[in-house]
């Protein structure tokens, strides 16, 4: 005899919720679901009346059903929310073109604006490059921090106040783990937070945070949403796959173990010693940063200069010689107007033979700079010199607030 859904509604479940274990049936779950996300956003006082939000779009299963949940409870509980949608193209084939087709649909399906931005025309180089540049091994470094500089760049090219992203409770608590596990305390203290970036950064907040993976994809299968469940063709991330794996089996044991890991890492008290740096800018981008120059930058020289491994692990090469380039022609100038920095041993350039690739002249000087067309859609020369701070449709990222 079928189940009866546990809200006495007098239909027959169709489910058994991984959260709760409640029988339920479809309507009774939709609702669960969305109750529970718009008590997350309530309690937290994500957004304010009015407010301009950037939802994360990759196509993928949790941006999709966030985009979905996020217009909907906008609607139903009359938010004052304005959406609209922002994508990253990381220049993958075979992977995020067939996704941006999904968010495409998505932005005729949610009646949202999209706006995409690419790696290709933010940095001058496409994942593909990049890993025909660094194989296998760290190209989720790459790519983790351009995307995340990239949907900051999109979110100020757009003016909106906030990013909501949909990471869920699985990706926190397998996060809250790694920070563990590489003993990184002070990434610890934020990881779990609900909303994150608002020391000079545009605001991202994760209305998922306690939502069960299994849950988003249930609630995308039966509400028959179209979304992209391919994974990216360069997925080792090793590390974070073994945290994942960890926590399967845990759960596995305990079904609660997820959400006891979220609230073990919210309750965690770091010492002084531990807190993170203090944030500056970027003396390249103007990217927020607590270096003195980004990360981005540094791995974008890397690859400049032929020698991508150097912008990677904490004692970055690429970083001291930036920083003492820095010292050399004085403070608040990293390098004068139309110089780089010279060229490593071995490093191919532009005007090499085998057609290395080069930033060009960093920064570069008015003049050149307005006598070089913006953007890069139509393969024209950057504002930048070709150093990846320009952004699609005209804007430069120098120009960005
Ligand atoms: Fe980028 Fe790695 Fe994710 Fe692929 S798996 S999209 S390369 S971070
Ligand atoms: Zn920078």
């Amino acid at each position: 005899m079928p189940m009866k859904c546990k809200t006495d509604c007098g239909k027959n479940a169709i489910l058994k919720r991984p959260k709760t274990g409640d029988a339920l049936c479809r309507q009774c779950f939709f609702w669960a679901f969305e109750t529970e996300v718009h008590n997350t956003v309530t309690a937290a006082g994500l957004f304010k009346r009015g407010q301009y939000v950037a939802v994360a779009a990759s196509g993928g299963k949790d941006s999709t059903v966030l985009a979905h949940v996020m217009k909907e409870l906008n609607e139903r509980y009359d938010y004052g929310l304005r959406l609209v949608l922002l994508s990253i193209d990381e220049g993958i084939t075979g992977y995020r073109d067939d996704s941006l087709e999904t968010v495409k649909r998505n932005r005729d399906q949610y009646g949202l604006p999209l706006t995409v931005l690419s790696y290709h025309d933010l940095y001058g180089w496409t994942m593909d490059d990049i890993v025909r540049q660094v194989g296998l091994r760290n190209n989720c470094t790459f790519c983790g921090v351009f995307r995340r500089q990239a949907l900051d760049r999109g979110a100020a090219l757009l003016g909106v106040d906030q990013i909501v992203t949909g990471h869920n409770a699985d990706d926190i608590a397998e996060t809250v783990i790694m920070n563990v596990l590489r003993g990184d305390i002070a990434r610890l203290q934020r990881c779990t937070a609900i909303c994150t970036g608002t020391e000079g950064s545009i605001p991202r907040s994760k209305p998922f945070k306690y939502t069960y993976e299994k849950e988003i994809v249930m609630y995308a299968y039966f509400k028959k949403l179209d979304y992209f469940s391919t994974e990216c063709i360069y997925s080792p991330n090793a590390y974070r796959g073994h945290a994942r794996a960890f926590l399967k089996d845990l759960e596995a044991i305990r079904a609660t173990s997820i959400i006891d890991i979220i609230h073990s890492g919210e309750s965690l008290a770091v010492r002084d010693a531990a807190r993170l740096p203090a944030q500056g800018t970027c003396t390249r981008c103007g990217y927020i940063s607590s270096q003195a120059v980004c990360k981005a930058c540094v791995l974008l020289e890397g690859l400049n200069q032929g020698q991508p491994r150097l912008g990677i692990g904490k004692c970055s090469k690429v970083r001291e010689r930036l920083q003492q380039a820095r010292r050399e022609v004085g403070p608040g100038d990293a390098l004068k107007a139309g110089e780089t920095l010279p060229p490593a041993a071995g490093v191919r350039r532009s005007g090499d033979a085998d057609g290395g690739q080069t930033a060009g002249p960093w920064p570069p000087s008015e003049t050149s700079r307005a006598d070089r067309p913006h953007n890069t859609a139509t393969g024209a020369a950057r504002c930048c010199g070709g150093a990846g701070a320009c952004i699609a449709d005209g804007a430069c990222a120098r120009d960005i607030p």
